[in-house]
């Protein structure tokens, strides 16, 4: 479609009038990023002038940067733990927002081991899909034709509860998925999925991968992009494949859909799709028959022209698993968000993993960046914030946002660095999220989580007169779903009586007992972590790290064990002083309740 001049875009020409529509606005939000940031705290701030929060700090219905900024503290989560408890408890008035809080967001951050609660007003679903709308006119400047067939997306809902006080309290995709704004989206060719509604909303996690890659299979030709949220959500799909491929090729075979398959709307949507194909059964069994699965997306796929994935921050560990399983395509990072705000997207989303950078969306809620300094500089007591359009190239900030949902200069914990503008608006590389140790699928675990688990778990090793004198941790990414491996050097002080497999199992176990309830429910409900395994060194085994580490330049004075390691030279070194592997030999308990 011939797109009218007047709407051309300096990102390059558009696809089609709604897509000119959608790069201009990003061209006029960019180029007037400090005035729409000003408008945007001016709205917030007017919105919420009378709210509990803003009066306790004496704002006075000011609306300006300055003001804001002389009277209003930075803070975490925790801090605002007691609004949010109250608002959880079922306080309606103003606390935080002026409009009503229609429910939680549970992050994947977790305070106290639980979910962070993240207030959310209805008019952010509006915001958030206004940048969802953005992502296609950008990706069409790169790979054109999409609107020639279908995306295989892996999407999936997450269970919810609720509040003490009836709010409803789930993830942000699981809000999004359910609400009218995806579920009766207008028909777009650019944006059709081979995933059914229904399919993606069943919150039985096996029968909606089931029916969503049966669909995927059913439309293989058709199918030109390949994506889940994150990356090790994709693998997860390839391993399901590899679990279930007979059982979906007799169903495309016979065109009946597997008993396990119960839920009805589930049923009745696939079944629609469903019908006899023997020869694309046959292909099925033959591709996935073979002992060799390299290439095997290109394969089932062959249109695919690149896999839709984050595969930046944490995800970066999945980048060799899925470049063997796609060959190679391109993988593009379209956006960055969370649950306390959606934040910006890439407008080179088909640049190379490493070259990823997300520019910030002005309009999307008011920034603020605190300059980061690398470990062992001390900060200033007082680090004064940089407005978007006054961070520096090549330095790393944490990010800061006031959203028009009550967060008043919170710390979302992410580190970024400015790699370059556009117009006037800066672009971010995501460096990483602060204190995360481990990562495997959206579970995050710092450093005195683990070692609370390893406390908890010797305690089992007590009766044997044995203690764990050092221990490191690694995240095994090589297994589908991946896992935490932890390395123990034990002191045995009665040989006689020394802890046998089964004690060191079930240190395992306790364990996962410990750990926070993101990495719980990801091993019982998701099934996205595999068993927790201890790996038992020799003794000696950490001295001879602490000599590595020193023989590469380290400070003896200054050395410390490092708790989670991912240098291969220091892995096969560990490795190669393996006594015994142990692996949890259950699932820790995990209900969608909230332990408090
Ligand atoms: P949640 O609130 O559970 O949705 O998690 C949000 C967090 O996920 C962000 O604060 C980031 O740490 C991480 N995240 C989100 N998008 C990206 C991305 N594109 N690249 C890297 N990390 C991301």
């Amino acid at each position: 479609m011939a797109v009218d001049n007047a709407l051309s875009s300096p990102l390059g020409p558009p696809a089609c009038e709604k897509d000119a529509k959608a790069l201009q606005f990003l061209e006029e939000m960019t180029r007037n990023a400090d005035s729409v940031q000003e408008d945007v705290l001016a709205k917030i701030l007017a919105q919420n002038a009378d709210v509990e929060y803003l009066k306790r700090f004496n704002l006075d219905g000011a609306t300006d940067r300055e003001t804001f900024k002389s009277k209003i503290p930075m803070i975490r989560y925790e801090d605002l733990q007691p609004e949010i408890q109250r608002i959880a408890n079922g306080d309606r008035s103003s606390i935080l927002s002026a409009h009503p809080i229609s429910e939680f967001l549970t992050s994947s951050g977790t305070s106290a081991g639980e979910r962070k609660l993240m207030p959310t007003i209805k008019q952010e679903l509006d915001r958030r899909q206004l940048l969802y709308s953005l992502l296609m006119p950008v990706m069409n400047l790169y790979v054109p034709g999409l609107d020639k067939g279908k995306g295989l997306y892996f999407l999936f809902v997450k269970s919810e509860t609720r509040t003490p006080g009836g709010l409803l309290a789930r993830p942000v995709l699981t809000s999004y998925y359910r609400s009218d704004h995806f579920k009766t989206r207008p028909y777009d060719p650019y944006n059709v999925y081979t995933s059914p509604n229904e399919a993606i909303l069943c919150a039985d996690s096996f029968q909606s991968m089931y029916t969503q890659m049966l669909c995927g299979l059913l439309e293989r030709e058709q199918v030109l992009r390949v994506g889940a949220v994150f990356a090790s959500g994709l693998l997860r799909a390839i391993r399901f494949l590899q679990l279930h491929w007979r059982e979906l090729s007799d169903d495309i075979e016979s065109g009946m859909l597997n008993k396990k398959i119960t839920d009805p709307t589930v049923k009745d949507c696939t079944l629609k799709i469903l019908k006899p194909n023997p020869e694309l059964a046959e292909f099925v069994r033959m591709e996935c028959g073979k002992e060799n699965w390299e290439g095997i997306i290109t394969r089932i796929w062959p249109n695919t022209k690149y896999l839709d994935v984050i595969v930046t921050g944490a995800m970066a560990q999945y980048i060799p698993t899925l470049d063997y399983y796609s060959g190679c395509l391109p993988k593009a990072c379209t956006m960055y968000a969370s649950s306390e705000c959606y934040f910006g997207l890439n407008l080179n989303p088909m640049c190379k993993p490493s070259e990823v950078c997300y520019t910030i969306m002005p309009n999307m809620a008011y920034f603020e960046f605190l300059p980061h300094e690398p470990a062992g500089i001390s900060q200033d007591s007082t680090p004064k914030l940089v407005d978007l359009v006054d961070v520096e190239l090549g330095k790393e900030y944490e990010l800061v946002i006031t959203t028009y949902a009550g967060l008043y200069r919170y710390r979302v914990g992410d580190i970024l660095r400015v790699t370059g503008f556009h117009n006037s608006a800066p672009q971010f590389h995501f460096v990483r999220r602060k204190n995360v140790l481990l990562s495997i699928d959206s579970d995050k675990t710092d450093e005195s989580e683990l070692q609370k688990a390893v406390e908890n778990a010797s305690q089992l090793l007590r009766e044997f007169n044995t203690s764990v004198v050092e221990y490191t941790s690694y995240a095994d990414t090589k297994t589908i779903p991946g896992h935490y491996v932890i390395y123990w050097e034990l002191l045995v002080k009665d040989s006689a009586n020394s802890p046998g497999d089964e004690v060191l199992n079930q240190c395992c176990l306790a364990m996962e007992e410990s750990l926070n309830s993101v990495y719980r429910q990801g091993r019982v409900a998701d099934n996205s972590i595999g068993p927790l395994e201890i790996r038992v060194v020799k003794n000696g085994t950490f001295e001879e790290l602490m000599d590595y580490a020193i023989s590469r330049g380290a400070s003896i004075n200054q050395y410390k064990v490092p708790r989670c390691v991912n240098f291969t030279p220091i892995m096969e070194l560990l490795d190669s002083r393996v006594v015994s592997k142990h692996f949890s030999p259950a699932v820790p308990h995990w209900t969608p309740e909230r332990r408090r």
